[in-house]
């Protein structure tokens, strides 16, 4: 079965806003195996509206629309989608009395004629609550097609999406696709591809696709079933060989979850609290750290010691330190972590310095060489890595290799 979106909205057009309606139907629309091979953006005109929904419909089985089913002058897809479908529009009892419930609800109490306007449905169509707005959705059948009209706020969308419409492209779709991520740290992707080229190989349902992102490989796992439940069951033994085989350095299999959410509520679960100390990243691992809410109840400080200067006013390191081995070295890294630790009463501290170039590189301390230390209670640990690449991928690729570090 194909579907097709089409996003109403000048401003969409104008890139005002952007079209996060189309993201989340997209996933959704995938998640439920449903094709798709057109997305379109028109603006607020029904002429053109009109034409791109009877062209979509030509083409694809279901077309959805956010947008412009409002009560202002402007809102024109319902009266587009009634024209194509011929179906004209004629005032639904039923949605007028949720319309003067939600504005009784609201506490307003002139009603402005044109919110009437959206009590019009056409005739025939199948009338979809809105529980977050005045305008309600519409699914228009003809012909074994569908056209699925949505309102166009995110928060209005979204649920009703989840509510009805999800519910009813099911029905229409013999089979669900449904999909988990297994998230790996701290293992190349090379070496994960030759751990699971047998698994691959064989794979029928579900399926598993590595993806590649900078210090970590993701697994998806996508299994194809009737129904939600049984996909999960046939996704279930795929993540425990995945756990069997990578062990702890699977940090997740919630989409959603990053890196620094897995540590900091490993450290959370420890009691433990946690202090950054960095050189060349200039403080990208503590934002990592504080992009996540809650951060507060592990992260303490954040300390970004990048001159020599500051290294040893900061973090206490010991000027013949500096001067013997310089900044970027072992012995650096371990007072930075250590240091740092004891200045901010930290459980935890972690340390980066390296050389992240262009410039800056020598022959026995090239770009890319980058220390990081650990201390844990005092006992610090230390490790030494070259990468490659530029200056973005060589800071980037530290801070993953840090985090990798905090959840060992
Ligand atoms: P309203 O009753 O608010 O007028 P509507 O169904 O008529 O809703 P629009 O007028 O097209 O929808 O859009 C209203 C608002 O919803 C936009 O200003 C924008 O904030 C948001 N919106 C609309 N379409 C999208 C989209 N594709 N992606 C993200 N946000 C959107
Ligand atoms: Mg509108």
């Amino acid at each position: 079965m194909e579907v097709e979106l089409i996003s109403v909205g000048t401003e969409l057009l104008l890139g005002n806003i952007v079209n996060t309606n189309a993201a989340y139907l997209s996933e959704q629309c995938a998640l439920l195996g449903l094709s798709m091979f057109h997305q379109s953006v028109v603006g607020d005109n029904e002429e053109r509206l009109a034409e791109a929904i009877q062209t979509a419909l030509g083409r694809s089985d279901v077309v959805i629309l956010s947008g412009g089913l409002g009560p202002t002058k402007d809102d024109l897809t319902k009266e587009a989608a009634a024209k194509v479908m011929e179906m004209p529009l004629k005032e639904d009892k039923h949605t007028r009395k949720l319309i003067a419930e939600y504005f009784k609800n609201s506490g307003i109490k002139t009603v402005t004629e044109n919110n009437w306007k959206q009590a019009q449905v056409p005739e025939g169509g199948i009338v979809v609550d809105n529980d977050n707005g005045t305008a309600p959705g519409l699914i228009l059948e003809k012909d074994g097609k569908s056209v699925i009209l949505l309102p166009g706020p995110p928060n209005e969308m979204q649920p009703m999406f989840a509510k009805s419409i999800f519910p009813y492209l099911n029905k229409l779709q013999p089979e669900m696709i449904c999909s988990c991520m297994v998230k790996i740290c701290g293992l190349g992707e090379s070496y994960v591809e030759t751990q699971i080229a047998d698994l691959i190989e064989k794979q029928t349902n579900p399926t598993l696709a590595p993806y590649a992102k900078t210090g970590e490989v993701h697994l998806r796992i996508t299994a194809k079933a009737s129904d939600e439940k049984e996909a999960k069951k046939l996704i279930k033994p795929m993540v425990r060989e995945l756990r069997k085989r990578f062990g702890d350095y699977i940090y997740s299999t919630d989409e959603h979850e990053t890196l620094a959410e897995s540590v900091l509520k490993l450290l959370k679960e420890r009691e433990l609290t946690l202090t950054t100390a960095e050189s060349c990243t200039g403080g990208m691992l503590a934002a990592r750290l504080t992009d996540v809410p809650g951060a507060s109840e592990v992260f303490k400080q954040g300390l970004v010691t990048y001159s020599n200067k500051a290294k040893r006013k900061l973090l206490d390191v010991k000027k013949t330190t500096l001067k013997d081995y310089g900044a970027v070295s072992e012995k650096t890294a371990k007072e930075m972590a250590k240091n740092g630790a004891f200045v901010t009463g930290s459980d935890v501290c972690i340390s980066i310095t390296g050389i992240a170039g262009p410039d800056g590189g020598s022959e026995e301390k090239p770009v890319g060489l980058v220390y990081m230390a650990c201390s844990l209670n005092n006992k610090v640990t230390v490790k030494e890595y070259h990468f490659q690449g530029s200056r973005e991928k060589i800071r980037e690729y530290s801070v993953v290799r840090a985090l990798t570090l905090l959840r060992s």
